[in-house]
């Protein structure tokens, strides 16, 4: 007797990510719903199941979708490399990104969530978090409903910074803000997105409003996310004020628990690194902002410790100005290289290590490790099919070493969303690319000359 399934995934190799880690060979995924029901040989499957598709097959490889745990999907998407590539973190944040999010309008915000978001899918991306800086949070959700993504979001919340005007907000209005954003996303699209307490971070919030973050993330049983450390500026600012580094003094003020999820985290001294580990919280590695941006993570950054103290570290993208792509598998690249050669040492990390940071690693960082980063019966369907009939993906003789050294998002082909075809042989099924591209190019257009921001482009333009 065989039973009804929607889907069944073939593959040439399944990579499963459990916990033995193992990969199929000829193996298959079988969907129901939004649940994975089982993952083996295809020959078994094949004859246990009768799926109402059937697809994949000798020349792809399946793996879980990515987790990208540091988004920025409004503010940069529509802006993406207009910021010149030499200026200064402060100049960066200050003179350039401060502005350009800013004269965003609410319909621009949700086309960058789209455009973001079908970035991340086609590249193999299933779930990600987003940083804590939409301001037109509605619009925004809509727009990732209507692409089908998997996500967390938040809004633009800080009491201590002066500007820009847009973004000014009191103690008591960024609290509320807090809470108000997480009651009306709760479990919107069949709980594909809902929100977070999420601050912007550094060293733009009191501490009644850190105190408050901390109870908002209780009080609703959601994570806490912001960005601390990327450069010595947090750690100066902290000092400054409170005698204390970030992590000792945040910690104190009770806002570090295992449902935090800090970004970058570059400046951090190993009495930081004790606290955070005690405490149980993930970092959000960004690679490729830190090289971008200068912030010095193979200089003086402490992840090789992080790891090796148990602190879970996970893989981001960050804006599309100091990460100008958001295609994980690139960030995953540079994540197991960047400290080999800093430390001189191969060990630091092997292909299967940033491969792990890339997909488990950000299923604990989004408190959804029963729920994604793997392919086990149970979880959430979320699927992703290489083509290797690719140049890069010739010869396939060890498929960790070719979806992390070799292999990029040029070569997804299909993906799945919760049991929903997303991404069907390298196209969006949700939403129509085409107008996507050119209500994209209208708008980073307007968006850039609205700003009143140069364009500093250096060859002359003929
Ligand atoms: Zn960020």
């Amino acid at each position: 007797m065989t039973k009804r399934i929607d889907t069944l995934v073939k593959g040439w190799y399944v990579v499963t990510m459990n916990k033995t880690r193992d990969i199929i060979r000829d193996g298959a995924v079988a969907i129901r719903g939004n649940k994975i029901v089982e993952v083996g040989k295809a020959s078994v499957l094949e004859a246990k199941y009768e799926a109402a598709e059937t697809l994949g097959g000798d020349r792809f490889v399946v793996t879980p979708g990515l987790v990208n745990t540091h988004i920025h999907i409004t503010g940069e998407p529509l802006t993406r490399g207009y910021v010149p590539d030499d200026t200064p973190f402060e100049e960066n944040v200050f003179q350039w990104l401060c502005p350009l999010y800013s004269v965003y309008t609410a319909e621009e915000e949700r086309l960058s969530a789209q455009l973001s978001s079908v970035e991340m899918l086609k590249s193999g991306t299933t779930t990600f978090l987003e940083a804590g800086t939409i301001r037109c949070i509605d619009e925004v959700v809509d727009g990732l409903d209507e692409v089908g993504i998997r996500g967390r979001v938040g809004k633009w919340v800080w009491d201590l910074p002066p500007e820009p005007d847009i973004y000014k907000q009191n103690t008591d209005a960024a609290i509320a803000n807090i809470n108000d954003t997480i009651e009306r996303c709760t479990d919107v699209a069949d709980g594909r997105i809902s929100a977070w307490s999420m601050l912007v971070g550094h060293t733009t919030a009191s501490d009644p409003l850190w105190r408050a973050a901390r109870e908002a993330a209780d009080h609703h049983g959601v994570g806490l996310n912001f960005h601390m450390s990327p450069a010595k500026l947090d750690p100066e600012g902290f000092i400054a004020e409170f005698g204390q580094r970030p992590m000792i003094h945040l910690n104190e003020l009770g806002v570090l628990s295992d449902d935090t999820s800090m970004t970058h985290c570059v400046h951090v001294d190993d009495n930081e690194l004790d606290v955070m580990a005690h405490a149980g919280c993930s970092v959000a590695h960004c690679p490729t902002t830190a090289l971008k941006v200068a912030y010095g993570v193979t200089q003086i950054g402490k992840i090789p410790e992080m790891v090796m103290r148990g602190i879970n570290v996970s893989i981001g993208i960050d804006g599309n100005n100091a990460s100008n792509y958001a295609d994980m598998y690139r960030a995953t690249y540079l994540v197991a290289g960047l400290f080999k050669d800093a430390r001189m040492d191969a060990q630091m990390f092997p292909a299967e290590k940033a491969y792990e940071m890339a997909t488990l690693g950000g299923a604990r960082t989004m408190l959804m490790e029963d729920e994604i980063g793997s392919l086990e019966a149970g979880k959430f369907a979320d699927v992703v099919v290489h083509d290797t009939d690719r140049p890069e993906w010739r010869p396939l003789l060890n498929v960790m070493n070719q979806l992390v050294w070799s292999a990029d998002g040029r070569g997804v082909h299909t993906v799945f969303v919760g049991g929903a075809k997303i991404v069907d042989a390298g196209r969006m099924t949700t939403i129509d690319e085409q107008i996507l591209w050119s209500q994209s190019q209208a708008a980073g257009e307007a968006i850039t000359q609205r700003s009143g921001l140069p364009d500093k482009s250096k060859y002359p333009i003929i």
